[in-house]
């Protein structure tokens, strides 16, 4: 959506409060583009496009920041993703995010063959060397991965 201000020219009607914003006031104006369909190329002459256009009171009579408050009351009603898109999505180049795909599962097989080794049902005693080959493995990783947008945070020494 597109936003900017400017004067109230003619009589608009505020999205959050409902009352008429007055001429000559400052108004908050949002412009929303329609998503275009799949089956209509950005060039079609048959595409026609209608905006959704809305306007919020900069400040109402009642004292009331219309825009800030539908924008406050909208962030709200969705906890979850203001939270993932504060996380920050890593920089990388999507080679270099697929092999560090490839890290991470290679990860999560040892780490599984580490917990197998140690949680043995069977009567075969815990093979201690092949932990530790398994630990040299981890660090690896770790040394593969750095470049390849660091270690997660979540890779703890004491997790090997
Ligand atoms: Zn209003």
């Amino acid at each position: 959506m597109d936003i900017w201000i400017k004067e109230c020219t003619r009589q608009a009607t505020c999205q959050f409060c409902g009352k008429p914003i007055p001429k000559h006031t400052p108004m908050i104006v949002g412009k929303m583009w329609p998503k275009r369909q799949p089956e209509q190329p950005e060039h079609s002459s048959h595409r026609r496009i209608f905006a959704k256009m809305m306007y919020w009171h900069t400040c109402n009579d009642e004292g009331i920041h219309c825009w800030e408050m539908q924008g406050i009351m909208a962030m709200k009603s969705r906890p979850k993703k203001v939270s993932k898109r504060s996380r920050p999505r890593l920089e990388i180049t999507p080679e270099d995010r697929k092999l560090r795909y490839q890290i991470l599962n290679r990860r999560s097989t040892i780490c599984q063959r580490i917990r197998n080794e140690l949680e043995r049902t069977d009567d075969i005693p815990t093979d201690f060397a092949r932990i530790a080959r398994y630990g040299e493995h981890l660090e690896e990783l770790r040394i593969q991965i750095e470049p390849l947008g660091g270690v997660p945070k979540n890779w703890s020494h004491s997790e090997k």
